[in-house]
């Protein structure tokens, strides 16, 4: 009966959090071990523009392979490290890594920047900018291939030394990006002072397009609000022709998603740029009306 499902429902439930719970103790206690025992790895996606028709960056992103567990999404472990105290050292970690990465690749003849998620918590402890200037003289990347993003979450908080930070990291010569635009709630009146280059649009908001004109309109207005404010857009998550499409005609030149390529190791990279068909993008966006 459908109360007996019930029941087994919530019973199910239950145990489920119980497992979660217990799988978050875990993770938590094998953590530091991960950063010092090398269970870390990096990959890395492709992010193409529709008017260049080529690879201009990647991102790197942090997997964690646990030697019992598999493989952990950063989604899991980034929250735990940021509760644990660990995110500076573990985000020293990504910056070395994919710095030195970079700079072979680089080095190799390909001109690409490299996207790097920093935790709100590393601005916060002060010692972000001094990380980011000893990663870049370690492994000589030039400043202006490091894009650093940063999370809505420093929307939420006003205060004014994050903001300085993030100003400094620009006269360092890095880009900085506002990663997940519009997964949370930004105020818009903040955003204007935001010291950044880029806004990566959510890929919330790219799910549906091609299908939901009223998702494709917000998705305009993103578009052209990162246009009015000098910013260029990047739209996260996009999966299909018909997305990219779509962002196309709405004026996105900077697409990053399944469809432009998965995060690969780096070692792969190098033959996913090389071999990048330009023909998944839409066709170069319209010139935007002169106002
Ligand atoms: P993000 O920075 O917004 O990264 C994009 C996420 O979307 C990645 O998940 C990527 O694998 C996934 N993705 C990319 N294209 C597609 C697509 O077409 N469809 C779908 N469904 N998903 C796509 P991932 O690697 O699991 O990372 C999740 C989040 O964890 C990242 O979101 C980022 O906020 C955080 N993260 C990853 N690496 C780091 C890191 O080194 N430091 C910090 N602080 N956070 C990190
Ligand atoms: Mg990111
Ligand atoms: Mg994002
Ligand atoms: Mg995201």
């Amino acid at each position: 009966t459908v109360k007996a499902q019930g029941k087994n429902g919530v019973r199910a439930s239950g145990e489920a959090l119980v497992a979660e719970s217990a799988r978050r103790s875990r993770l938590a206690r094998d953590l530091p071990t991960a950063i010092t025992g090398g269970q870390l790895r990096l990959v890395f996606q492709p992010v193409a523009g529709t008017a260049e028709r080529r690879v201009l960056g990647v991102e790197a992103l942090v997997r964690w392979d646990h030697p019992e567990l598999g493989v952990v999404s950063p989604e899991e472990f980034i929250g735990l490290a940021e509760e644990d105290g660990l995110i500076v050292p573990l985000q020293r970690w990504v910056l070395e890594q994919a710095t030195t990465a970079h700079a072979r690749l680089v080095a190799c003849g390909r001109d690409l920047k490299l996207g790097v998620n920093m935790s709100v918590r590393h601005l916060q402890a002060r010692c972000l900018v001094a990380d980011v200037t000893r990663a870049l003289q370690r492994s000589g990347l030039p400043p202006r291939m490091l894009m650093i993003e940063v999370t809505e979450s420093v929307l939420m908080d006003d205060d004014e030394r994050l903001l300085a930070e993030l100003a400094e990291l620009s006269a360092l010569g890095c880009i900085v990006s506002l990663d997940d635009f519009g997964k949370g709630w930004s105020s818009l009146a903040y955003l204007a002072r935001l010291p950044v280059q880029v806004l990566k649009m959510d890929r919330g908001f790219v799910s549906g397009i091609e299908t939901d004109p009223r998702g494709a309109a917000l998705v305009g207005s993103v578009i052209d609000l990162g246009r009015t404010l000098g910013m260029d857009v990047v739209a996260e998550g996009v999966e299909t022709r018909e997305q990219a499409e779509v962002l196309g005609r709405l004026g996105c030149r900077f697409l990053q998603g399944w469809l432009v390529g998965r995060p690969v190791a780096a070692a792969d990279l190098p033959a996913v740029v090389d071999g990048f068909d330009p023909a998944v993008l839409p066709g170069p966006a319209p010139v935007p009306l002169a106002v």
